[in-house]
């Protein structure tokens, strides 16, 4: 069925958790299990200091440590937003979280597996490269339709625009801007790679993440500071009974976020604070714009204007379309403060 109404009773906001598993570090101190999964969409987390009563959370769902890359393509409802871009709505994906929590895992697999050349079909391969899969197989499904299909591959790092996909000119910024026309932000100069096959989607993902390598690379823990932004423009000329083409322009971002723990752990001077604020007011209006939402009640200022991130995630995050929260948590004790930070913003966005 169509899904140009979005049903009033669909929250547009789905919020699930995904817990990774116990590392080999973790497991070689012994450290403690602070999570139980009572039922579903449940978790009770554990307090560290005596007496402190267990928490219990819910959302629409939790991935436990032994769920697979596929379960997340599954039971997520990232089915549903890829439906939703093919219809004509933008739709945004995004992984929030500590550094070490599974974000990157969760998107696109272990370190190196997209730029190993693995085939797309690799169980390893994370929500990403599943849902351009997925993606071909709905335009597949519509012969009668015609599909355009334009990937970009960003990175925002301190308030500063970079195209992971050309990333010459020293890596200058480019410039977001507003289009009266279309009546969204948009980044100026930003390459658009034509995607007529899933080879397509899978090499812009492949050359993106090489270059937020080479970055990462020269600058210490850089990608747990910057946020990356994956898109996928569907535009559709479908065919309609009376013989009128009519156009739909959806769209897809894949977001992984920078690490929630990031203004806390630095230093509060100099460069380090500024990274840290513009990084910490990214993910404070993200969490902000979306708790307007899930709440509803759209009326209110929603302040997307102050960041770039909520700038270029405007038109999805207004309501036009559904997002998706994967919180990515640890599970072990050391992790337990971020834990409870993350279950909480996940918490208020539900
Ligand atoms: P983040 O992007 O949040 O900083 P990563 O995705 O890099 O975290 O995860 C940290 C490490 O843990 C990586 O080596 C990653 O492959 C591994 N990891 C994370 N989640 C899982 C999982 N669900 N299954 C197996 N390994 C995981
Ligand atoms: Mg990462």
């Amino acid at each position: 069925g169509s899904t140009a109404n979005l049903n009033a009773d669909e929250d547009n906001i789905n919020v699930v958790v995904r817990v990774r598993p116990v590392n080999d570090k973790e497991r070689s101190l012994r450290e403690r299990h602070m999570l139980e999964f009572p039922g579903k969409g449940q978790i009770i987390c554990h307090g560290t200091t005596p007496g402190q009563k267990p928490k219990l959370f819910s959302y629409n769902v939790v991935f436990e440590p032994a769920a697979t890359q596929e379960d997340v393509l599954e039971y997520s409802g990232i089915k549903r937003l890829l439906e939703m871009a093919v219809e004509g709505f933008s739709c945004t994906a995004f992984c929030y979280g500590q550094t070490g929590s599974g974000k990157t895992h969760t998107l696109t697999g272990p370190p190196g597996l997209v730029e190993s050349g693995a085939s797309p079909y690799s169980e390893d391969h994370g929500l990403v490269v599943r849902s351009f899969v997925y993606l071909f197989q709905l335009l597949q499904d519509r012969p009668d339709c015609h599909y355009i299909l334009k990937a970009s591959f960003l990175e925002i790092y301190n308030e500063k625009v970079i195209d992971l996909l050309n990333p010459g000119n020293s890596r200058k910024p480019l410039q977001v801007r507003w289009s009266k026309e279309s009546r969204s932000f948009y980044v100026e100069n930003l390459f658009m790679v034509d995607c007529e096959q899933l080879d397509d989607l899978f090499a812009v993902l492949e050359e993106g993440t090489r270059n937020r390598a080479v970055g990462a690379h020269a600058m210490n823990a850089h990608s747990s500071r910057s946020h990356t932004v994956l898109s996928v423009r569907v535009r559709g000329l479908v065919r309609e009974q009376r013989g009128v083409a009519c156009a739909t322009h959806g769209k897809i971002n894949f977001v992984d976020l920078a690490g929630s723990e990031v203004t806390k752990r630095t230093n509060s001077t100099g460069k380090t604070l500024e990274e840290a604020n513009n990084i910490n007011r990214s993910l404070m209006v993200l969490g902000y714009c979306i708790a307007q939402l899930s709440d509803g009640r759209k009326k209110g200022h929603i302040p997307y204007r102050d960041s770039k991130l909520t700038k270029l995630l405007a038109d999805s995050l207004a309501g036009n379309g559904v997002t998706l929260m994967i919180a990515c948590i640890a599970p072990t004790k050391s992790n337990l403060s971020e834990t409870i930070n993350t279950l909480r913003y996940a918490a208020r966005a539900k």
